[in-house]
């Protein structure tokens, strides 16, 4: 077998099946798109020209994007089909022989099989038992390992939590490489290196509109000194995001206004959804600043199935990594949805 063996020994992303299931596993948006934004994208996909191929430098999309963001003018912009594809090219970018890649742990499950696709050594560091950054730990292994590349989830996936600025900066200015600050979270959080991104010479602030309710057109982008992305943007397929896709995001960002509200919503619905997880008995909720909630119930796999029962889908991470013990990752939903998980919830853990 020519496979390469850490290939082998692998099994492939599964992601699960929702039909029929209040899904509240992916992190996304729940809510449709309005009904005036929704004609707008019909009239623009109407208008694609299939037959060609897209725009190579998406500059519409980007300048789509860069207006929506304000971004900030000495940055330039690199998109990818979704910010997994970025993170991809970066591991790529950064994987010279005996390169390391560093990240806390737990995060985002792909930084470490981006490392594995591109050859690079991966460093985990245990985050503190309440989920802080290690500030003496990242130091340490910085100073031992000279990463490349530095991946800091901002807020972090799966634990919810904002790191501590003074923690990221400290990171940023010990870090030989470059630090990626992945910023899915952005809407929901009350902090953003985006705006300061210029600071650092070794910054690369990455987003994806996953999150804001466009999970399926498959849009991440990265912000960073040109001299960055110029590098990075040789790696990319040549159409690396498809025609609909710029039109979609050409479209949808031209007014922002109803992304800020759903997110508002969201925001919303995660202080009740917290709350009343933080009343059941038995039951700790962590402090988020995404789109989800991570919560500590009696026995995961019992509470998971339980509510799958009940047709209700959240993320069992239990078993992840020894601090996600007995933790479940739940999205948070439409308040229809977060009534029917929370009431399913309270009957569950009362059972136990
Ligand atoms: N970064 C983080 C921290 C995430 O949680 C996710 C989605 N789970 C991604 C990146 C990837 O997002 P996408 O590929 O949908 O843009």
């Amino acid at each position: 077998m020519v496979v390469r063996p850490e290939i082998r020994a692998l099994s492939a992303y599964e992601v699960a099946k929702g039909e029929g299931l209040i899904k509240l596993d992916a992190m996304e948006n729940p809510y449709e798109l309005p009904e005036a934004v929704r004609s707008r994208l019909r009239h623009a996909l109407s208008q694609v020209a299939i037959n060609r191929y897209p725009d190579g430098g998406a500059y519409a999309a980007k300048a789509a994007l860069a207006r929506a963001l304000r971004i900030p003018s000495p940055l330039a912009l690199l998109l990818g089909n979704g910010s997994d594809e970025l993170i991809h090219l970066i591991a790529l970018a950064l994987a010279k022989p005996g390169a390391t890649m560093l990240a806390p742990d737990p995060s985002f499950v792909m930084y470490r099989l981006d490392a594995l696709f591109a050859g690079m050594r991966f460093v985990p560091v245990p985050l503190k038992p309440d989920f802080r950054l290690d500030r003496d730990a990242m130091l340490t292994a910085i100073a031992r390992e000279r990463p490349a590349l530095v991946f800091l989830a901002y807020p972090n996936n799966p634990t919810g939590n904002l790191f501590d600025t003074a923690d990221v900066e400290a990171v940023i200015r010990a870090s030989p490489g470059l630090v990626v600050i992945d910023e899915a979270y952005y809407a929901f959080a009350d902090a953003s290196f985006l705006p300061r991104a210029a600071e650092f010479a070794n910054v690369l602030v990455l987003r994806t509109v996953s999150k804001v309710g466009m999970a399926g057109i498959r849009l991440g982008y990265a912000v960073a000194a040109p001299e960055w992305i110029t590098e990075l943007n040789k790696l990319r397929q040549p159409y690396n995001v498809n025609a609909f896709t710029q039109a979609a995001a050409e479209t949808l960002l031209a007014d922002t206004a109803w992304i800020s509200q759903q997110a508002a919503a969201i925001r919303e619905q995660r202080s009740r959804v917290s709350d009343a997880l933080a009343r059941l008995p038995g039951t700790s909720v962590y402090p988020t600043q995404t789109n989800f909630v991570l919560v500590r119930v009696p026995d995961a796999n019992r509470v998971f199935e339980g509510l799958k029962a009940r047709r209700i889908l959240v993320k069992n991470v239990h078993g992840w990594h020894p601090l996600l013990a007995n933790c479940l990752r739940i999205t948070i939903g439409t308040p229809e949805e977060n009534d029917a998980l929370l009431s399913a919830l309270a009957s569950l853990v009362a059972s136990s």
